[in-house]
């Protein structure tokens, strides 16, 4: 008996491997805790079945929990109902049958749901709600109302969404101004899915609108991003006291949160460069260069993000040393700054800063973070007769 218990037991943990166990591993999305918060990873736009989406709600649970997610939102359409004929369509839901899972595995779920304006103004998520059906209002600005008396936060989603605007730029229109100048406009979507919108992130830092990035995930999320090759879904990073709702919310109205959409990260510099400053350590930051030899700085770079930086304002020091134009700190490794001496006859420590823009950590449109690599520098000149 015991011997077929055990074999039995052998069997349903094979069983188990052969049939996908090791899809059940959460890849931890790394990028550090910061300023005292928690970097909270969310996503807080994604459809199901009860709207237009191709998935069951508590599978959304599963995904997040396996691509290292700490929070989401469901928001299915209040209006878009394209599976009305063969389910019964409650706008709580989706939220209901997804939370269990979620809990389960120590997921936070956030109640949501977005709303259609069904002029250019576009759509609209409300995440924190109470009631979803309370939103299902014949005239988009009462279900906006709704949200807000329900406590919602409400954000303006994928402003430059080629259906509205074939170009892909967005347009501000009377109807924001009007949500906006009601305190009816918390968030915006600077980047939806794969698409970016530097107005979006202009208007976001201009108007202190909270920076939202989500995936508006509609199909199974594996069928979207190649997690094998390393992708990952767009995201908002939020820094958070914690990963409770009541935490998220803090920090989304106080704008906590910075943007991760492929390998850009996109924010208040602040937060951008405390994740930088956390992120990357000069492993020597004393090195010894002999006459116009070379001296090798090792870079380590603890988080995920690929740091793409391009030398920018280290004139001064470029007069003793050279240094590369461009340098990729990869993420999760250890990379290899090579800078030479430039004449034989310069002596003594010297603090070099060699100033670099990291292009891909977006503090405004088109401009990336400023930072130092600071060294001290050993120089020790070459005697006369003894260089090469
Ligand atoms: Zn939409
Ligand atoms: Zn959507």
């Amino acid at each position: 008996m015991k011997v077929i218990r055990r074999i039995c037991f052998l069997v349903l943990l094979l069983g188990a491997g052969s049939v996908g166990l090791g899809a059940w591993v959460r890849r931890e999305v790394k990028i550090p805790d910061v300023l005292g918060y928690e970097t909270v990873k969310c996503d807080f736009h994604i459809h199901t079945v009860f709207s237009d989406g191709a998935v069951w709600p508590y599978v959304r649970s599963d995904e997040a929990w396996r691509e290292g997610l700490d929070a989401f939102a469901i928001t299915d359409h209040i209006k878009n109902r394209k599976h009305e004929a063969d389910l019964r369509l409650d706008k709580n839901r989706s939220y209901e049958i997804a939370r269990p899972g979620a809990e389960a595995l120590g997921l936070t779920i956030i109640r949501g749901g977005e709303i259609a304006s069904g002029t250019a103004a576009g759509h609209f998520n409300a995440i924190f709600l109470k009631d979803v059906r309370a939103l299902d209002t014949e005239e988009w600005r009462d279900a906006i109302k709704a949200a807000v008396e329900q406590g919602g936060f409400v954000s303006w989603n994928h402003p430059g969404w080629k259906k509205q605007s074939p170009d892909g730029i967005p347009v501000w229109y009377a109807e924001h101004t009007e949500l906006y100048e009601k305190g009816w406009m918390h968030g915006i979507e600077v980047v939806n899915d794969d698409e970016y919108y530097p107005l979006a992130h202009k208007w976001a830092l201009e108007k202190k609108l909270t920076m939202l990035g989500n995936s508006d995930v509609h199909y199974p999320a594996n069928m979207l991003y190649e997690f094998g090759e390393g992708e990952h879904r767009t995201m908002t990073l939020v820094l958070a006291k914690d990963k409770s709702k009541e935490s998220i919310k803090e920090a989304l109205v106080n704008r906590r949160t910075v943007v991760y959409g492929k390998n850009m990260l996109i924010g208040e510099e602040k937060y951008l460069r405390a994740i930088f400053d956390e992120s990357v350590d000069v492993i020597n930051p004393e090195v010894t260069i002999r006459g116009k030899e070379e001296a090798r700085i090792q870079m380590r770079n603890k988080s995920e993000v690929d740091f793409e930086l391009v030398l920018k304002g280290a004139e001064e020091v470029l007069k003793d040393i050279s240094a590369p134009e461009k340098i990729t700190l990869y993420g999760e490794g250890t990379v290899q700054l090579s800078i030479k001496g430039k004449s034989e006859e310069v002596w003594g420590k010297k603090k070099m800063r060699l100033g670099y823009e990291v292009k891909n950590l977006l503090v405004r449109p088109g401009e990336g973070l400023r930072t130092e690599v600071i060294v001290d520098v050993n120089f020790v000149a070459v005697e006369k007769g003894e260089s090469k």
